[in-house]
C-alpha cells in the first residue's frame, strides 16, 4: 500500500527565492501581529519528504539542499492574526533542485473537486475566452473545458514541466513553459486565470495579484484552489501528516484570500470546501499517521521502510499502518464531529471589478 497526499509537486512556477532572516511582517497584509505555529529543523523537512533509512543518499542531498534555500537550519510557520494567512519563515519556495529531490515521480491527478466546482461555476458564465491556467500540469483540466465549453486556441496553459508542455501543445492549447512574474509575452487579457494548487508553493504573493490584475479582463474571473488549512492543521494536531516547506510556504484561509484579491481589484464571490466521507478520512489519516511515524527512528514503520523493495516488503508495510489502526480510533471520532470542514481543498471564485486596471492598491 503506498500512500501519497493527495496534493503532490504540482506548482506551475518556480519562484525566485530570497534569503531573508529578520522576521519578515506577513506577506498579505504586512502585519507584524504574528503568532508562531510551529517550528521544523531542516532535517525534519528533509525526513518529510525522503525517510533517511528508506534512501540515505538522497535525504541526505535533500537535507543540504534546504539548508541553502532557507539559509539556516530551520523555519518556522507565522500565522497572521490580522488577515489569518500562515507562512514560513523564510519565506522560500523550493526550487526545481529541491522538487527532483523530494517528488522525483510527479503525479496529477485527472480528477479534483476544484475542476468539478470551477466547470459549475462556468455554466453560469458567458463564456468566450480566452482563458489561462497557471500551474496547468498535464492539462487534464484545461481538457475538461475545451474543446467542450472552448475551441482549444482560446486557452493557455503555463507549466514548468516539459511533458506538461508537450501533452498540452499536442492537445491544440498554447502552452507555455515558465513564471507567471517573469513571463511577458502576453499580448492578450484573459476572461478567466485558473491557479489550482499553485499558491501554497509561491513566496511572493503580491507579485502573483500585481501580474493577475492586469492579465484579468475587467469583469474577468479567477478560480483558486489551496489546501484547506482547517484539515492541515488537524492532521498536524493529531501527528498525522505535517505540511512541511519548503513545499507549501503559504497556507491559505478565505480571509487572506479575501484580502489580498481585495489589494488587487477582485472580489470574492464565492467559496467551497468538498464533502469528506469518514471511510476515506480514516483511509488517508491510517496513511498519513504511518508516514509520520515511519519519520522516527525507533518506530516499527520507521522498520519497515528498509524492508520496502525487497520481496514481501509492501506486505510489511501495509501490515504496519494497520496496526495503529486501535491508536488512530480517538482521532477518528474527533474527525467525525468535524467532518464537514475537514475536506482537502478550499476553493474560491474571484471577480474583477468593472473599473479598469491599474488601481492596484498597496497596503504598507
Ligand atoms: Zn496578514
Amino acid at each position: 500500500v503506498e500512500y501519497r497526499p493527495d496534493v503532490v509537486h504540482e506548482s506551475g512556477m518556480r519562484a525566485s527565492s530570497s534569503s531573508c532572516k529578520a522576521p519578515i511582517p506577513c506577506p498579505v497584509c504586512s502585519s507584524g501581529d504574528l503568532r508562531t505555529l510551529r517550528t521544523f529543523s531542516s532535517k525534519e523537512a528533509a525526513q518529510a519528504f525522503v525517510v533517511a533509512e528508506g534512501d540515505r543518499e538522497r535525504h541526505d542531498q535533500l537535507h543540504g539542499h534546504i539548508e541553502s534555500l532557507w539559509g539556516t537550519d530551520q523555519c518556522s510557520i507565522r500565522d497572521c492574526q490580522v488577515c489569518g494567512f500562515a507562512f514560513a519563515d523564510p519565506f522560500v519556495s523550493g526550487d526545481k533542485i529541491f522538487y527532483d529531490l523530494a517528488f522525483p515521480r510527479d503525479g496529477y491527478l485527472e480528477n479534483k473537486f476544484e475542476f468539478s466546482r470551477t466547470i459549475e461555476a462556468l455554466q453560469h458564465i458567458d463564456l468566450t475566452g480566452p482563458v489561462l491556467e497557471v500551474g496547468a500540469g498535464m492539462g487534464h483540466f484545461l481538457k475538461k473545458i475545451s474543446p467542450s465549453l472552448l475551441p482549444p486556441d482560446r486557452v493557455t496553459g503555463m507549466e514548468f514541466n516539459p511533458r506538461g508542455v508537450e501533452t498540452m501543445s499536442a492537445a491544440g492549447f498554447r502552452a507555455i513553459c515558465g513564471d507567471l512574474r517573469s513571463d511577458l509575452s502576453f499580448q492578450e487579457k484573459f476572461q478567466a486565470v485558473f491557479l489550482f494548487q499553485v499558491l501554497e508553493h509561491l513566496d511572493d504573493p503580491r507579485s502573483v495579484f500585481e501580474k493577475l490584475n492586469e492579465l484579468v479582463l475587467p469583469e474577468g474571473h479567477l478560480f483558486i484552489a489551496v489546501p484547506n488549512i482547517d484539515l492541515i492543521e488537524f492532521h498536524e494536531q493529531t501527528d498525522a501528516l505535517q505540511d512541511m516547506p519548503p513545499n507549501h510556504i503559504g497556507r491559505w484561509p478565505v480571509s487572506a484570500l479575501t484580502h489580498i484579491g481585495a489589494s488587487h481589484g477582485f472580489e470574492m464571490v464565492a467559496s467551497a470546501v468538498p464533502a469528506y466521507a469518514f471511510h476515506r478520512f480514516i483511509r488517508h489519516d491510517l496513511g498519513y499517521s504511518y508516514l509520520r511515524r515511519m519519520q522516527r527512528r525507533g518506530t516499527l514503520a520507521n522498520w519497515s521502510r528498509r524492508f520496502r523493495r525487497m520481496r514481501g516488503g509492501r506486505a510489511i508495510g501495509a501490515a504496519a499502518v494497520l496496526a495503529a489502526a486501535p491508536l488512530r480510533l480517538p482521532v477518528w471520532l474527533r474527525a467525525r464531529k468535524q467532518l464537514p470542514k475537514l475536506g482537502g481543498c478550499l476553493w474560491v471564485h474571484m471577480q474583477k471589478s468593472a473599473r479598469p486596471s491599474g488601481k492596484t492598491e498597496h497596503r504598507e
